[in-house]
């Protein structure tokens, strides 16, 4: 079911999100269908929109969704870094899909999470993955690309 995406100021997209149990997973095909709808509506209105991070819908777990080519779901995801090559990109936002944020990013992340099976996986990314996959990530600590702004001129308005 489409869900209300929580938009900026929202003090709920401020809260850090807790880590699924592995007893939880038999409840989680329900809240994938709304992360899958909520984003495909998202995308039909905005045109944009690859990936979504449970907290956006009011659900403070630490589960992330993506959906380019295929849809993959990041249970309890975590971040690595095996270099400090970073990257200026503007970010944009479900939460905030009129701005556009200058932030810095890694180049490159690893991606460690397990799967709906719970098994482990990574994954390697690059570029413009590397960035959203980052910016989603920071959704399940409570941190919104704003915050992230590299100074007070970071902001644009998308037309
Ligand atoms: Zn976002």
């Amino acid at each position: 079911m489409e869900k209300e995406i929580l938009q900026l100021g929202n003090p709920r997209l401020y809260e850090i999100s807790r880590p699924v149990e592995r007893t939880e997973l038999s409840q989680m095909s329900s809240l994938i269908q709304d992360l899958h709808d909520t984003l495909l509506a998202f995308r039909k209105q905005f045109h944009a929109g690859r990936a979504i991070a449970a907290p956006q819908i009011g659900i403070q777990k630490r589960i992330l969704y993506m959906n380019i080519d295929k849809e993959v779901v990041f249970i309890n995801p975590v971040l690595s870094f095996s270099d400090e090559a970073m990257m200026e990109v503007l970010d944009d936002c479900m939460s905030f899909p009129n701005l556009l944020v200058k932030v810095m990013r890694h180049k490159r992340c690893r991606i460690d999470y397990l799967d709906l099976e719970w098994k482990e996986c990574s994954m390697e990314l690059a570029g413009d993955l590397s960035e959203l996959l980052q910016h989603e990530y920071d959704h399940l600590d409570g941190i919104l690309a704003t915050m992230r702004a590299i100074n007070n001129q970071a902001f644009f308005i998308k037309r």
